[in-house]
């Protein structure tokens, strides 16, 4: 058995490229691009390019911020505090969180980010046919994920966990933020849209502060506000699933968030079975769909992350008929299991990869 959810996020860390301008990636790359951002620029350029930067762990990854311009130092400063807040508020492993005495009281009234949070789950859970559940945790419990204590259920114990999972025994009132649970051995989880929104909090943040360049990467999952200093749009490295590929491609992109979803995040192997921690909750057992990784590009990043889960568990024909219903709202690239590619037609042109791609129209 294995845990590698850390040193997944800290290759993550390598691979999303702030600024260089060639294809190959390394940590030299963006270090090397921060120095020349920071000392080869006089004058105005040099203060307008300025980087503010934060290393942080929290939300079990590892985050990088970097802000640019004026205000920069503050402003990290801002996001830094913000993701430990919503850190301590949402971790449903934190005895002391506001999920985990929800989850103990069997619900109770729900905090302003906490009811965007739900409100955000029902909304995707609704449009996805369920396969975004934020009542899954008695599943993600039973699997052991919380714990590290894996185990691979049988039967009579799947159908006893998945009937705590039912949404519809959920009651949530969007006037007073009341949530309560049908039965009380129901919990809830955000794992599957917590770090998109606050990656879009955060950005947020950034435009009070009059922050027009920046970059955050929460453990794979990126944000960009506006472009590089330079003006040119953000080069972002798809994370790839397979550790013998660095990534998959390179999307240019400028104010989007860019969120990836894979089995390959946190699994456990046993009798030479990975399981994996993305459950479809129509079976109870890690999504098995034929897709390894979905990236969803969207300037809603809390949307880009619950639709990450979600395409992820629904395979690629349903999730391409599910991306011509909503297209307006996202874009997507997804890679099936043999290794090929397949992205939405409004991003296709401003991605490069090496691998077999299809257009999807
Ligand atoms: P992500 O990496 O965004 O795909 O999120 C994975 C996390 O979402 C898991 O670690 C769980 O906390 C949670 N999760 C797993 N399955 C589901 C599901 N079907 N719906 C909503 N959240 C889920
Ligand atoms: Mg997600």
């Amino acid at each position: 058995m294995k845990r590698k959810n850390m040193a997944v996020a800290s290759l993550a860390l390598l691979l999303t490229i702030t600024g260089c301008t060639n294809q190959s990636i390394s940590q030299s790359d963006t270090a090397s691009f921060t120095e020349s951002a920071s000392q080869e620029k006089t004058g105005q350029e040099a203060a307008s390019q300025e980087v503010a930067k934060r290393d942080i762990f929290a939300m079990d990854t590892y985050m990088t911020i970097s802000v640019f311009g004026e205000n920069g130092e503050q402003a990290a400063d801002a996001a830094e505090t913000e993701i430990l807040r919503l850190d301590a508020l949402l971790s449903t492993g934190d005895e002391d969180s506001e999920i985990s005495a929800l989850n103990r009281q069997g619900g109770g009234s729900l905090s302003e980010d906490a009811s965007v949070l739900m409100e955000r789950s029902l909304e995707i859970a609704k449009s996805t046919n369920g396969a975004f559940n934020p009542a899954i945790y008695p599943l993600m419990e039973l699997w052991g994920f919380p714990s590290g204590s894996y185990h691979v259920p049988d039967e009579a114990e799947l159908a006893e966990a998945k009937a705590r999972t039912d949404m519809n025994l959920l009651s949530y009132d969007a006037a007073s933020k009341a949530l309560s649970f049908g039965r009380e051995d129901m919990a809830i989880d955000f794992g599957g849209i917590a770090k998109g929104y606050t990656s879009s909090r955060i950005m947020e943040i950034f435009r009070e502060q009059g922050i027009e360049s920046a970059m955050i990467n929460l453990g794979g999952n990126v944000q960009v506000l506006g472009n590089k200093p330079d003006g040119s749009a953000w080069r972002v490295a798809i994370q790839s699933p397979d550790e013998e590929t660095q990534y998959l491609g390179i999307l240019e992109i400028s104010d989007k968030a860019v969120i990836t979803s894979g089995g390959y995040e946190r699994y456990f192997e046993e009798d030479g079975v990975r399981y994996h921690h993305i459950i479809d909750p129509a079976t109870g057992r890690p999504a098995n769909s034929g897709l390894t990784s979905v990236t969803i590009v969207s300037s809603d990043g809390t949307l880009a992350d619950g639709l990450s889960t979600s395409l992820f568990i629904m395979g690629r024909d349903e999730a391409i008929a599910y991306w011509r219903a909503h297209r307006d709202e996202f874009d997507a690239i997804l890679l099936d299991e043999n290794q090929k590619l397949w992205i939405t037609e409004n991003i296709a042109d401003l991605f490069s990869s090496d691998l077999e791609t299809e257009v999807i129209r």
